[in-house]
C-alpha cells in the first residue's frame, strides 16, 4: 500500500508534455465500471442476428451505427434494450464477453470487474443459466486468453422492484453462480438506494462484495444512502458528490472508491462537455477516483479512449494518470496478491 500516490496532493501539477508524447503509453489498470451489455458493437449485433435467424429493423451497419449518435438518455435506453434481443445462447454471451476482453486488453486493462444485468435477459425469456454461464465461460479463461483477471458482478435494475431483485439473487445463489459482487444500475432518479436495503443485506450475508451506482443523475444524498443504508464499499459514478463539501470530506477520509466514466457522462448529458467534467477537481480534492468506460460501444470509447480524450482536454500529468491507474487497482475486489502484481506492473516492476 506504500507505493500509493499521495492523493492529498493538490492542485494538479503542471505538465508540458504534448499529447503525442503521452498518448502511446498505456498504463496497466483495472476497469471497475463496465456493463457487458454495453459492449455490443454494431458488427457483432449483425453477426449474432444472422446466427440466430433474427431480422433486425435496420437496413445495414450504417443505419445502425447512426443510431449510436443518440440525442438523450431515452434514445440510448431504447437502443440498448432493443439490441440485447440478439443475445440468445450461451455462445452469444460468451462471444460478446470475449470481444470486450480483446478490446480491453488493447486498452491496457489487466483486471476487469464486469457487470451484467440478469433481469434484462430473464424479462425477454432468456434463462439465468444461459446469460450467467455464457459470460462466466469467457471469464473463466480470461487470464490465459487475454492476460486479464476478471470478476463478475450481478447488477440489478433499480427501476424494478426489490422483490424482483431478491428473486434473481436467490436464483444466482441457488445455482452457485460465480459472482463476486452485486451492483445497482439503470434509471437512478426516483429509485433511491434505500429501496434495496434487504437485497444488499442478503448479498452481504452471502459473502458478496457490494457496489452501487449513485450520484450520477441522482443527488448527493443517494451516495450517503448507498454507503449508510446499503453498506456499499464502492460508488459507481458519484460525480455529484462535488455538490456537497461535507460528503467530499467523508469520501476522502474513508477513501471510498468512485468509478468515474467521463465519456458516458458527456453522452448522457450529465455534463455538457468533457471540459466541464469534474474529474480534475475530484483529483485535486483527493478523492479516490478511477476512469472507466461504462457502456463503451454506446458512449464513444473504451478506457483508453477515455484517457486519450481526458488527456486532450485536461493535459493530465503523468502523475495523475498513474494515480488514476493505481486507484483503479487499489479499489478493485481482486485479491491482495493480484493487486500487488498489478501495482508492480504499474510501477515498472
Ligand atoms: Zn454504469
Amino acid at each position: 500500500m506504500d507505493n500509493y500516490p499521495d492523493t492529498a496532493a493538490a492542485p494538479l501539477p503542471e505538465t508540458d508534455l504534448t499529447e503525442a508524447e503521452v498518448a502511446p503509453q498505456l498504463l496497466p489498470l483495472a476497469e471497475l465500471h463496465l456493463h457487458i451489455e454495453g459492449t455490443l458493437q454494431p458488427e457483432l449485433i449483425f453477426e449474432l442476428a444472422e446466427r440466430n435467424g433474427l431480422a433486425l429493423p435496420y437496413s445495414g451497419l450504417e443505419e445502425l451505427r447512426a443510431l449510436y449518435e443518440f440525442s438523450d438518455l431515452q434514445s440510448f435506453l431504447n437502443l440498448y434494450y432493443a439490441n440485447m434481443a440478439v443475445l440468445q445462447t450461451e455462445q452469444d454471451f460468451a462471444d460478446m464477453t470475449r470481444a470486450y476482453l480483446a478490446r480491453a486488453a488493447a486498452a491496457g486493462v489487466r483486471h476487469a470487474e464486469i457487470m451484467m444485468d440478469p433481469q434484462a435477459h430473464i424479462s425477454r425469456g432468456v434463462s439465468l443459466e444461459t446469460c450467467v454461464n455464457g459470460v462466466a465461460s469467457a471469464l473463466a479463461t480470461s487470464v490465459e486468453d487475454f492476460g486479464i483477471s476478471t470478476l463478475l458482478i450481478a447488477a440489478f435494475l433499480r427501476d424494478l422492484s426489490e422483490e424482483s431483485a431478491l428473486e434473481v439473487l436467490d436464483g444466482l445463489l441457488a445455482m452457485k453462480a460465480p459472482i463476486a459482487a452485486i451492483g445497482l444500475d439503470s434509471a437512478e432518479v426516483g429509485n433511491p438506494p434505500a429501496k434495496f436495503e434487504r437485497l444488499f443485506a442478503k448479498a452481504r450475508e452471502a459473502g458478496l462484495r457490494l457496489t452501487a451506482h449513485a450520484g450520477e443523475e441522482g443527488p448527493p444524498s443517494y451516495i450517503i444512502e448507498a454507503l449508510d443504508v446499503l453498506g456499499v464499499e464502492r460508488i459507481d459514478h458519484g460525480i455529484r458528490c462535488m455538490e456537497d463539501p461535507d460528503l467530499v470530506e467523508r469520501l476522502v477520509d474513508e477513501r471510498i472508491p468512485l468509478t468515474v466514466c467521463p465519456l458516458s457522462n458527456v453522452r448522457l448529458r450529465t455534463v455538457d462537455t468533457l471540459a466541464d467534467h469534474p474529474l480534475p477537481a475530484m483529483l485535486a480534492a483527493g478523492l479516490n477516483v478511477s476512469v472507466n468506460s461504462d457502456d463503451p460501444a454506446y458512449f464513444g470509447g473504451y478506457v483508453d479512449d477515455n484517457f486519450a480524450q481526458l488527456q486532450a482536454v485536461f493535459e493530465l500529468s503523468d502523475f495523475d494518470r498513474s494515480r488514476l491507474a493505481a486507484n483503479s487497482i487499489h479499489s478493485s475486489f481482486a485479491s491482495e496478491e493480484r493487486k500487488a502484481e498489478l501495482l508492480d506492473e504499474l510501477n515498472g516492476g
